[in-house]
């Protein structure tokens, strides 16, 4: 069998180069000096987008339109209902707009075009769940306080919401936080990554056609300095969500303590999934193929590391192999295509830096490794990777790669498994494969891990919560859990009569 099935370049004619501006205050502008970035394809090594650098001053003009339409209640105090009718009108926008979101978003980011059609139309289902929650949400009374006491807990909006988003999935993680403190009743400023602005810069004509009143959502593109610094710098920042790298989660959080804004992290993994010899092996080594190399692995949630049961360790590899030769790598824009390019050359740099790091400690590379080329385009893709013989003290088994590598370790018994699980840095998710109900029970219950998949991988759904422990994250997105991210707690204590003793004593 060929070492890979490639899908070489379709040649089909590319859209005119897409020019995108901040959204402040309901208008669309430039960037305050004008300035300009670039994002070529990272398939195709074209032009697909121009947008607005941001300024320092820009980011500020965000946030101030944000404070102010936060103070005045032009959204914090419409009822729930009128909030979710506008969210779902925002729902059937995206909806109506699939096709276009996904091309650019496939043209910018360098994943398969049928990958992007269908996060974007997922996107759409995250806000129309936003708008369902948003009338859902109840306080608490408490009427056991006493015969003179009754105390109801409010929730109300925690504010000025900072959001910063990456570049691997940029319309989705964007869907993962917007709709829901926007159904909280906040105020937004987003950041799109440099790389993937158009979906989200996309999303402001969206939401002024659906009615949000100006200033609710502001959209400032450009860099993580100055324009994410002043976003999570800024005094009138309530809550800063990010998604990205571990390092600047962790700068984030440094310069949020400063204020003491709150925090919602999500970050990197290096999740493990552990194979045992009673498993259906064909999911099993499916569902690995699919978690290794969905979106080329550029993905928090890659189970990139497994652990198999030492008897099946060869086998099992053997099946991998096989599996992966027959997933199709090469232009993102074949809708025949599952895994397309890396999204810059640093990054691809960075990929191929771990693996011949891993083979010099003494890994061997099963399968891969090194630069691909896909007949008609350039140089950046990756070559499926699958890397054996590796010691858990190894970078490569503790380090996130974020590419098409897969890492294979091996167990004997459940708790080594289980160690082997825990003894990372991380805990985003983790997985099992099991036909025993038992053992898949134990597992659950002591992996350290936000989301734990028995006997599947990278399921999710808009009702579950998302998010990690460990250096993988802090809060939760998604579902009732991540829409109670965007609320603050406001206890109110009521004295039913004059019943109070006086403090005072009269002298
Ligand atoms: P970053 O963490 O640098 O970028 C994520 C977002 O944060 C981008 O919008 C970026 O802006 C912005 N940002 C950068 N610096 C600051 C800052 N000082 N203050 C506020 N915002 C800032 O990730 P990278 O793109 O560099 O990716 C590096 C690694 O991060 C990957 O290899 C992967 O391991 C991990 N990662 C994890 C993701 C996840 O889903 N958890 C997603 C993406 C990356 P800009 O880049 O536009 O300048």
């Amino acid at each position: 069998m060929a070492e890979m099935t490639l899908i070489s370049a379709t040649g089909g004619a590319l859209p005119a180069v897409r020019v995108n501006r901040h959204w402040i205050d309901g208008q669309m502008t430039a960037a305050s000096d004008n300035g300009l970035t670039e994002r070529v394809s990272p398939a195709h090594g074209v032009v697909v987008s121009h947008s607005a650098r941001g300024t320092a001053e820009d980011a500020a003009a965000a946030v101030q339109a944000a404070r102010r339409a936060f103070d005045d209640g032009r959204w914090s105090r419409l009822a729930a209902r009128e909030r979710a009718a506008v969210l779902l009108r925002v729902a059937d926008l995206i909806g109506d707009q699939v096709n276009e979101m996904a091309l650019i978003e496939t043209l910018e980011t360098g994943k398969p075009i049928s990958q992007a059609r269908g996060e974007i139309a997922g996107a759409a289902d995250l806000w129309r769940h936003a708008a369902a929650l948003a009338r859902t949400v109840e306080g608490d009374s408490l009427n056991g306080l006493g015969p003179d006491i009754l105390a109801t807990v409010l929730k109300e909006p925690i504010g000025v919401v900072s959001i910063i988003t990456p570049w691997n999935f940029p319309f989705w993680i964007l869907s993962q936080k917007l709709p829901f403190a926007l159904a909280a009743g906040c105020t937004c400023v987003v950041k799109p990554s440099e790389f993937t602005p158009s979906t989200t810069a996309m999303l402001g004509a969206l939401l002024e056609k659906a009615g949000l009143p100006q200033g609710v959502v502001n959209i400032v593109l450009g860099h993580g300095h100055p324009v994410g610094s002043t976003m999570t710098t800024h005094p009138m920042v309530d809550m800063i969500t990010f998604t990205g790298s571990t390092a600047v989660g962790k700068l984030i959080s440094h310069t949020a303590a400063d204020r003491l804004k709150k925090v919602a992290l999500e970050l990197g993994g290096k999740n493990p999934q552990v194979i045992f010899p009673d498993a259906d092996l064909d999911s099993a080594a499916d569902a690995v193929v699919f978690g290794t190399y969905f979106n080329a692995g550029q993905c928090c949630n890659a189970g990139s590391r497994i652990i198999v049961h030492a008897d099946i360790a060869q086998d099992f590899v053997a099946r991998l192999v096989a599996l992966t030769q027959q997933v199709t790598f090469g232009d993102p824009l074949d809708p025949a295509t599952q895994v397309g390019a890396i999204v810059t050359p640093e990054h691809l740099a960075r990929i191929d830096a771990s693996v011949q790091a891993a083979q010099a400690a003494g890994a061997r590379i099963a399968l891969g490794g090194g630069l691909l080329q896909v007949p008609g385009l350039g140089q950046q893709f990756y070559r499926p990777t699958i890397v054996t013989d590796v010691a858990p003290d190894m970078a490569i088994a503790r380090d996130e790669v974020f590419g098409p590598v897969l890492t294979v370790l091996t167990f004997e018994t459940f708790e080594q498994a289980l160690s082997l699980c825990n003894d990372a840095e991380y805990g985003l998710s983790a997985g099992i494969w099991s036909s025993d109900v038992h053992t898949c029970l134990a597992f659950a219950r002591g992996v350290q891990a936000g989301t734990v998949w028995t006997n599947t991988w990278m399921d999710g759904f808009p009702e579950l919560a998302f998010g990690g422990v460990k250096q993988s994250g802090q809060g939760r997105e998604i579902g009732r859990y991540g829409l109670e991210e965007f609320f603050e707690i406001k206890s109110v204590v009521m004295r039913i009569g004059r019943t109070r003793t006086n403090w005072v004593r009269p002298r």
